[in-house]
């Protein structure tokens, strides 16, 4: 069955699911949530790791306009934030919205119609005005060839793909892998786990984890008390902006947050050489910043090894490292990220003049304006698109300004008589060129290390540098002039009515 539809979202995360409700408020209602998977929950549903919990407050990671009053603790488990998203879900009656185990494959723009032809992984084609992919950055894993791996007889997994019937009970593991995943999962495994390798290739710094259980009287005080939650959101919100004055220049801004991290180093490692091993030698930000209070005492562990060797063998039952020692193993787990710079490349999305999305990111780079629309890519909107992750706060609050920048697209369309817009060329570019000039500026770009926020030209093409205010102002209403307006053909009028 072929369907037309005002609009189609890709992904049912933090993205897919506010973007619906946006619509729903708006009063658009012929619209659908493609997810591939069998439910809603995005990064939260796929990384089921033993240990994964939020680094940033759950009062400020949630919704806005969605607030929980029982959160139990600062900084929520996957789980409570995985069951949060199923009953935003559930409370907004958007189950009968989204197409479980369907997945976009790809879209082809139609400049007659004004529409975009999407196939899918069933087969199905539908047709849409506008296209949001909420699809997210932090979804195809990055996994590095180890050489000899084909010849391993043990099991191997990525992070975000765990393996729950693996029992970690007297077996030897090898974790690839020292990033923001990594660091949750070694914890849990050092515990059940009779050996653990840990293959660190570049050490991050990591602060303690200010975590506690919300108190009963705060909770019920937000329950209870209006207003009172929001001043609470609000004081992490700004309290989190000031830490972006350290991100986007004032590097000496770090020092004291290192000595602190270093501080944390030295109370949980009594070794001195595997203290050299674990501090950086790049300014703290540059990579993200990382939580914890278990990851240094979990390498002090009697059972826990730190391999700062790169893994040269993988053999039948053994992982050879760069400097010989060969150690049995019966697990690989990579915890070796996401591919970010080329995440949306396995999309066969093609624009006007038969532009391939793919293509053109791959060669000039990815670009959006706003980090939302593309130039030839008519009412697409990426959610979550290039130069939107921000490291200092919650990525919720992109996420929010981007879904209402996306609804007031839709109504300047629909008010205008026309069918489509196009962000123009020379405004896209120049938004890009204001935005590399404050990235060089950056942390990320002067802090002295390699990070995955940079493309294979070196390229910074993931943050957002600045503050997330300058980015809800920046998208607060749709600049008429920033776009061409795009109208049907004569003999397609009739899908005007749509
Ligand atoms: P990540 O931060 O990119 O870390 C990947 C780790 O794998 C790094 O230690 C990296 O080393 C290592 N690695 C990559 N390729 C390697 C190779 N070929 N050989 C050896 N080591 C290799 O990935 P992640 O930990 O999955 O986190 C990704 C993102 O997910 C985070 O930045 C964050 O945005 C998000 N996340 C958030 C939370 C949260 O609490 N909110 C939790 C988990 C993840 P190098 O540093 O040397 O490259």
């Amino acid at each position: 069955m072929n369907q037309y539809l005002k609009a189609v979202i890709v992904g049912t995360g933090f993205g897919g699911l506010g973007q619906a409700i946006q619509l729903e408020k708006a009063g658009i209602r012929n619209y659908l949530v493609l997810e591939k998977a069998d439910d809603v929950g995005g990064t939260w549903r796929d990384n089921s790791y033993p240990g994964c919990e939020c680094d940033v407050e759950a009062h400020l990671y949630s919704l806005s306009y969605e607030q929980k009053a029982d959160w139990l603790r600062d900084f929520a488990t996957r789980s409570e934030i995985f069951t949060y998203l199923s009953n935003i879900a559930d409370k907004h009656r958007l189950r009968s919205k989204i197409r479980f185990g369907v997945g976009l494959t790809g879209a082809t723009w139609e400049p007659d119609q004004c529409r975009w032809r999407l196939s899918t992984t069933t087969g199905e084609e539908l047709f849409c005005q506008f296209l949001i992919s909420a699809v997210g950055g932090l979804h195809i894993p990055r996994l590095p060839e180890l050489p000899g791996l084909e010849t391993f007889k043990g099991q191997v997994w990525h992070s975000s793909q765990w393996n729950h019937d693996f029992d970690f009970a007297g077996k030897r593991v090898a974790v690839i892998g020292t990033g923001a995943s990594g660091i949750q999962l070694v914890p849990p495994i050092a515990a059940d786990a009779a050996k653990l390798y840990v293959f660190q290739r570049t050490p991050h710094w990591v602060l303690p984890k200010r975590n506690r259980d919300v108190p009963g009287w705060l909770r019920a005080l937000f329950k209870h008390i209006p207003g009172a939650q929001r001043i609470y959101r609000n004081t992490i919100y700004w309290r989190r902006e000031m830490r972006a004055l350290a991100f986007n220049g004032r590097l000496e801004l770090w020092e004291g947050p290192e000595s602190i991290a270093k501080q944390h180093i030295a109370r949980h490692i009594k070794d001195s050489a595997l203290r050299e091993k674990l501090t950086p030698k790049y300014t703290m930000g540059c990579k993200r910043v990382l939580f914890s209070n278990d990851y240094y005492p979990a390498l002090a562990r009697d059972n826990v090894e730190l391999v700062t060797d790169s893994v040269a063998d993988v053999r039948a039952d053994s992982v050879v490292d760069a400097s010989g020692v060969e150690r049995e193993i019966d697990a690989i787990i990579y915890a070796t990220g996401f591919r970010i710079t080329d995440a949306l490349d396995y999309l066969h999305i093609i624009g006007t003049d038969k532009r391939f999305l793919a293509e053109e990111w791959a060669t000039g780079g990815m670009r959006a304006h706003l980090g939302t629309t593309v130039a030839g890519f008519p009412n697409m909107f990426f959610l979550l698109g290039p130069n939107t992750a921000v490291t200092h706060t919650s990525v919720t609050v992109m996420l929010e300004a981007q879904a209402r920048y996306v609804v007031n697209a839709i109504k300047l369309v629909d008010n205008s008589g026309a069918a489509a817009l196009d962000v123009r060329r020379d405004v896209q570019e120049e938004f890009q060129t204001t935005i590399q000039q404050k990235l060089v500026k950056g942390v990320w770009t002067r802090g002295g290390c390699t990070n995955f926020y940079h493309d294979a030209a070196g390229v910074n093409r993931a943050i957002w540098p600045g503050f997330t205010w300058q980015f809800w102002l920046a998208t607060r209403r749709v600049r008429r002039k920033d776009y061409r307006l795009l109208h049907r053909a004569p003999q397609d009028r009739r899908l005007e009515t749509i």
